[in-house]
């Protein structure tokens, strides 16, 4: 039996030992820089030749590794692979599964300071976020593990006379797990670990930005013995080997978290019957998100404050449940406002990697630094620069100070698009039912928080707010693994709970056997 699962820790970076830790674990790490890593298929190492480099956003001429992309037929290779492990894993014992991960979550527990390290070097998360997503990872293996045991276990039916009846729960097949770059391990880990441990085979394809901290998960599962094929590990481009995983007749499942386009384009495609295919593809679809935090007149300004500042800059306002939309009371607005303003100025911006254990890193690469100054550029036109972060010093890396613009409309692109940057929109509302009407107006519905005192406000928002994940009186970032079982609503996605007790169920099929005495 397993212990009972707790969330891992945090620690906290202004104390010798985790800082000294964390030190230590980047230098370890910047020795290790520039290595080539391989699609893994089969438990075999591939070269393709079509050699891609991952830099330092922050860094832009530091290479933190080369990856070797796979094509369409190693991708295929990797569903015949695939389906070759199905045949023995499917029928392994769901606690001898489990196992395999909670040793995984030891393994990395042991090395949490050297993966937040990579996560620093490839995706510029502060020392604190990149210990939030390695924690995160654990939790999914720490969680998945026991929720398997639970989920796969002959479930009760109502009594028959002359019968015996159970319901029991099976493996698809071979799916494809397709993951971004904002939480390079986490995601990628918790989406491929779920559906491998309630007796699936994956293929693991991470974003094209991180795909060096996906393959150093991919090393830690061999380390730990899981049998080849379980897991394949395809880095490559989601336009040739995702769209080719996608479309295929063999594949019974695509787990997508991403951006909205990229979803609704794979949710067509996974729809679409395929010469040969004997099955309907599931799509676990988690999309963007225009998040918005309500806040109220009578609450605490600085408590309200300090949650939307860390809500909308914390990873550089790169999270799916970032604050991009702060809604304000009118009685309150223009005191909140100084105060959001004042906070945000205090944020410190820089090389992660740096002793300085900076707030905020750069953006992610070139396109997300153009497409986020081109949305500053439309904020202009649409409210009050409040802070403009387009000037920061990007002759290094993709840096971009906080922006803020105030008197938006609630129907302006700024308050209408997911961003994906530092960039906070704030909204003027005359009471609260103006503020939910705002809140709820946009395509989204992944996050949102509210602020009040008002029980009556408070209450209506649980079933008004229009969002998968509420958060009342905190900010709208930062769910934990069973916690705040995580997903959207709307066209933020499928609202498939990751991390939450109904999760495995995306993966199996129910199963009814009924056998008369
Ligand atoms: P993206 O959609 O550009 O890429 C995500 C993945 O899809 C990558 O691995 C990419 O290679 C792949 N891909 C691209 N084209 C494809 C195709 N035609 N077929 C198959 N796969 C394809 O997203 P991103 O920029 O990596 O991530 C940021 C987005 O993710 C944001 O919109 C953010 O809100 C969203 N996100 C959502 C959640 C959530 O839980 N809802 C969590 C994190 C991020």
């Amino acid at each position: 039996m397993f212990t009972t699962f707790q969330n891992e820790p945090y620690v906290n970076f202004s104390e010798p030992e985790p800082r000294a830790k964390m030190l230590a674990a980047l230098q370890q790490v910047e020795n290790e820089l520039g290595k080539t890593y391989l699609p893994v298929i089969g438990g075999k190492r591939i070269e393709t030749g079509q050699i891609a480099t991952s830099v330092n956003p922050a860094n832009r001429t530091q290479v933190v590794g080369y990856v070797h992309e796979a094509t369409e037929s190693l991708a295929e290779s990797a569903v015949q692979s695939g389906k070759e492990a199905f045949r023995s894993w499917s029928r392994v014992p769901v606690e001898v599964r489990a196992r395999y991960l909670v040793k995984v979550a030891a393994l990395l527990r042991r090395r949490i300071y050297e993966f937040s390290a990579w996560l620093v070097l490839e995706s510029s998360k502060s020392w604190l976020e990149a210990y939030a997503d390695t924690a995160e990872a654990i939790d999914f293996l720490e969680f998945y593990a026991r929720e398997a045991v639970r989920v796969c276990r002959p479930h009760p039916t109502t009594p028959f006379t002359g019968e015996e009846n159970e319901v029991m729960y099976l493996p698809i097949g071979v799916g494809v797990s397709i993951s971004p770059w904002n939480f390079p391990l986490a995601i990628a880990a918790g989406m491929a670990v779920s559906a491998a441990v309630v007796g699936n085979t994956v293929i693991m394809k991470p974003a094209e930005q991180t795909p060096i901290v996906a393959a150093k998960f991919m090393e830690l599962l061999e380390e730990a013995s899981l049998p080849a094929g379980v897991i394949n590990f395809l880095p490559g481009r989601g336009e040739i080997v995702g769209e080719y995983l996608t479309g295929h007749p063999e594949i019974a499942f695509v787990s997508f978290t991403g951006s909205r386009d990229v979803g609704l384009h794979i949710h067509q495609r996974a729809a679409t019957h395929q010469k040969g295919q004997r099955g309907l593809k599931r799509a676990i679809l988690e999309m963007g998100g225009k998040d918005a935090t309500i806040v109220d007149e009578g609450v605490d300004l600085d408590v309200a404050a300090e949650g939307v500042v860390a809500g909308a800059f914390g990873f550089q306002g790169q999270k799916c449940s970032a604050c991009s939309r702060l809604i304000a009371h009118t009685d309150i607005y223009d005191a909140l406002l100084e105060k959001v303003v004042e906070r945000t100025k205090r944020l410190t911006l820089g090389n992660p990697a740096s002793p300085n254990n900076v707030n905020m890193g750069a953006v992610i690469d070139e396109e997300a630094y153009q497409k986020i100054r081109a949305y500053i550029e439309i904020g202009r036109q649409e409210g009050r620069v409040m802070l403009d972060g387009s000037g920061a010093d990007a002759s290094e890396g993709w840096f971009l100070a906080p922006s803020i613009i105030a008197d938006v409309d609630a129907k302006a692109r700024i308050a209408q698009e997911e961003i994906f940057g530092p960039v906070l929109a704030v909204i003027r509302a005359e009471n609260f039912d103006h503020a939910l009407e705002i809140a709820n107006d946009t395509d989204y519905g992944l996050t949102g928080a509210l602020y009040s005192n008002n029980r009556e406000h408070l209450e209506r928002a649980r079933h008004e707010f229009m969002v998968g994940n509420l958060y009342l009186n905190r900010k709208c970032t930062g769910a934990l693994v069973d916690v705040q079982p995580f997903g959207g609503f709307k066209m933020s996605g499928t609202d498939s709970k990751a991390g939450g007790r109904d999760y495995l169920h995306h993966f199996l099929l129910g199963k009814s056997v009924s056998e008369r005495w």
